[in-house]
């Protein structure tokens, strides 16, 4: 049995929970990206693992978007979400009607992030924010389909491919308890590139140090774009722009994405979701805007009931000049950075954080500037 080709491979490893025979293993790349192998000596070529991976087999059942909205949040939302704060609105409201939500969160010890259901919102709460790294789904899979297939409903939350992988185990069953939501998304980040980042960054600051937290959208300062990152070692706070801290810098340059990023199969006006969300291009609210691409007559209705919840927010229909820019945005090529394969061939992860992950000091001075003219500004409009 072959699976699809590695290049492609997004890493949902539906095809691993699947196998009967437990004849897929995990092999991990130079960069820490994990793809299944599978035992020929297992394998009794059932085929399960191929009309399961979503890549091999595409969804057939993506929409064209309906409606498209931009949504501001209640502030205080906002200061504690990436961009409009869509997601906890959306998540508060489907918990009220009796939904699990999944959605990603860092791990304990912030050096990785993985995805997991929860029906509290306080769990909710610490999926905000976007983790710029690939996520580990674990179990997750498997868990969401004991609550459906208990009769339970879910808010399934995550990027386009993790998504497809998810509809794929599933099989076309339990759409009637299912609400999708994924993100506009730029790309995922190596995790391993990210842990070792961190622990460098650790170790040159503060030697032992334990991290409180990682925040890759540090408001209010960023402006509502992502240029600022917060880490805080113990009661220390280190505040920088993106491309100072080496991962990052990686990240916005798309130096570090898995494989699959480079032609992804999710980046079109098609979606195979009810909900898509991202972030206003252009002139928006500096507190943050989201976009809301409703793909769904599920999604049409569920935006209907939202907009008379409590504190639910602005939402304001696009117009044609923003509906244009992001057909275009969502019809772009992606291609690889010329640089992307020599870091991939590289063992040395420190020598790639120190070769071609390197801080762009220009940004920084202009960045520090910035910073003080924003707080001179606040001053005076007090
Ligand atoms: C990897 C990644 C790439 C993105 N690329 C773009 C882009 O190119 N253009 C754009 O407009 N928007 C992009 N976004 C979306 C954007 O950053 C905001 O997440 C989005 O606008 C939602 O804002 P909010 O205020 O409603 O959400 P928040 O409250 O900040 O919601 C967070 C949501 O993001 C999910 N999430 C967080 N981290 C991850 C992760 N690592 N993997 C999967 N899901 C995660 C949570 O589960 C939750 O659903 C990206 C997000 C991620 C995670
Ligand atoms: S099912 Fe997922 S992990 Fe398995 S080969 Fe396909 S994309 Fe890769
Ligand atoms: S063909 Fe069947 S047994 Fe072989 S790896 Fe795939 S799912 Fe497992
Ligand atoms: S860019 Fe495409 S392949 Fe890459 S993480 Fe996003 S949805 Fe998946």
């Amino acid at each position: 049995m072959k699976l699809c080709d590695k290049k492609d491979c997004t890493g949902c490893f539906a095809c691993k929970q699947v196998c009967p025979k437990n004849a897929i293993t995990i092999s991990v790349d130079n960069m820490g990206f994990c793809y299944p192998e599978i035992d020929d000596i297992k394998c009794v070529n059932c085929g399960k693992c191929h009309s399961v991976c979503h890549v091999c087999s595409k969804i057939t059942s993506s929409t064209e978007t309906k409606k498209i909205y931009r949504y501001k949040g209640p502030e205080k939302v906002r200061l504690e979400s990436s961009s409009g704060g869509f997601f906890t609105l959306i998540a508060s409201f489907l918990l009220s009607k009796g939904y699990h939500v999944v959605g990603v969160v860092f791990d304990e010890d912030y050096y990785g992030a993985h995805y997991e259901i929860t029906d509290s919102f306080d769990r909710i709460k610490l999926m905000r924010k976007s983790k710029y790294i690939e996520a580990k789904l674990n179990d997750v899979y498997k868990d969401s389909k004991k609550i459906l297939q208990n009769g339970g409903k879910i808010l399934f939350t995550g990027i386009p491919c993790h998504i497809a992988g998810f509809l794929k185990y599933l099989n076309g069953k339990y759409s009637n308890q299912i609400v999708t939501l994924d993100l506009l998304c730029f790309g995922n980040g190596s995790s391993y590139l990210y842990k070792c980042s961190l622990a460098k960054f650790v170790e040159n600051n503060q030697k032992n140090g334990v991290v409180e937290k990682v925040d890759f959208r540090h408001k209010p300062f960023c402006e509502g774009s992502h240029t600022v990152m917060d880490i805080l070692i113990g009661k220390e706070l280190y505040s920088m722009p993106a491309n100072s801290f080496p991962y990052y810098y990686g990240y916005v340059n798309r130096l570090v994405f898995r494989n699959s990023c480079y032609k992804c199969i999710y980046n079109k006006i098609n979606r195979i979701t009810d909900f898509t969300i991202g972030d206003v291009p252009g002139d928006h609210d500096p507190l943050g805007e989201n976009l809301v691409l409703c793909n769904s007559q599920k999604s049409l209705d569920i935006i209907q009931c939202i907009q008379s919840f409590s504190e639910s927010g602005a939402f304001i229909l696009a117009d044609d000049k923003l509906v244009g820019a992001i057909r275009e945005k969502l019809s772009c090529k992606r291609i690889e950075p010329p640089l992307y394969s020599r870091i991939a061939k590289q063992k040395d992860v420190n020598l790639v954080i120190a070769k071609y992950l390197k801080a762009n000091n220009k940004k920084g001075v202009a960045f520090l500037f910035r910073k003080i003219c924003l707080k001179v500004k606040r001053i005076f409009t007090k």
